[in-house]
């Protein structure tokens, strides 16, 4: 299969989950581009695309570089980002999927020259080796930060690794339920209007719990 026809087999899943899930489709689909190159990205826009996410700030930043033409693409930083890398990426970065604790989020308001869009990681699962805020330290967070440069746009996760769907179904259902909760405190600069959930192995199981941006590597890229 050729990019061309993942991405043709993407976007009917994406129609038929959104249809089972009797939502609008206004899903994001971002192309994760971490395995492959700037060519590799080109061929994607050329499909279409335009957003598209990256999880390592040195190979984000030569492929920006490399790309700069495009000028309507939009990025998405979806890594575990190193503090010290913060300055090098914050204003070239459409959106930081990955605010997965609270001096990165400092760092980023203490850095960004503008209104940064964010999405704060969450550990629904409670995996140690995962990264994110707990639920409840999530809220907490949220209650007592004066954003000026982040706006909190949504929340963000990521499934364990399990074909078990009832788990995913639930691992899912949880984030939307936090994002509910998150939006009944009505905190400045945290609408919390957007959930990045669902990759190659369970984003139609995210759509179907309300995600509105998926972040699909595999099903897309290898050919
Ligand atoms: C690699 C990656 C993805 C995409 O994973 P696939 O299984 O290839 O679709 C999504 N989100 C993050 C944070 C990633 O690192």
């Amino acid at each position: 299969m050729t990019k061309k026809d993942n991405l043709i087999q993407i976007e009917n899943n994406i129609a038929n989950a959104c249809e089972k899930a009797g939502r609008n489709n206004d899903v994001h689909l971002i192309a994760v581009t971490k395995t492959i190159d700037a060519d590799g990205i080109r061929e994607l826009y050329d499909l279409g695309l335009r957003n598209f996410g990256e999880n390592r700030a040195d190979v984000f930043l030569e492929k920006y570089e490399a790309l700069k033409g495009l000028s309507d693409i939009v990025w998405h930083f979806i890594g575990s980002l190193q503090t010290r890398k913060v300055r090098d990426i914050v204003d070239k970065v459409d959106a930081i999927h990955s605010v997965d604790r609270p001096s990165l989020a400092k760092e980023i308001e203490k850095r960004a020259t503008k209104l940064t869009p964010c999405f704060l990681q969450i550990n629904i699962s409670g995996e140690e080796s995962k990264h994110g805020f707990t639920k409840e330290s999530a809220i907490r967070f949220l209650k007592e930060a004066d954003f000026k440069n982040i706006e909190m746009i949504g929340l963000m996760t990521m499934a364990p690794l399990t074909e078990n769907v009832g788990e995913l179904h639930q691992v899912f259902h949880e984030l939307k339920q936090l994002q509910l909760d998150i939006q009944k405190l009505g905190l400045n600069r945290v609408p919390c209007k957007e959930l990045s959930m669902g990759m190659t192995n369970d984003y139609m199981i995210a759509i179907e719990e309300g995600a509105t941006h998926i972040r699909v590597g595999r099903a897309l890229v290898n050919e």
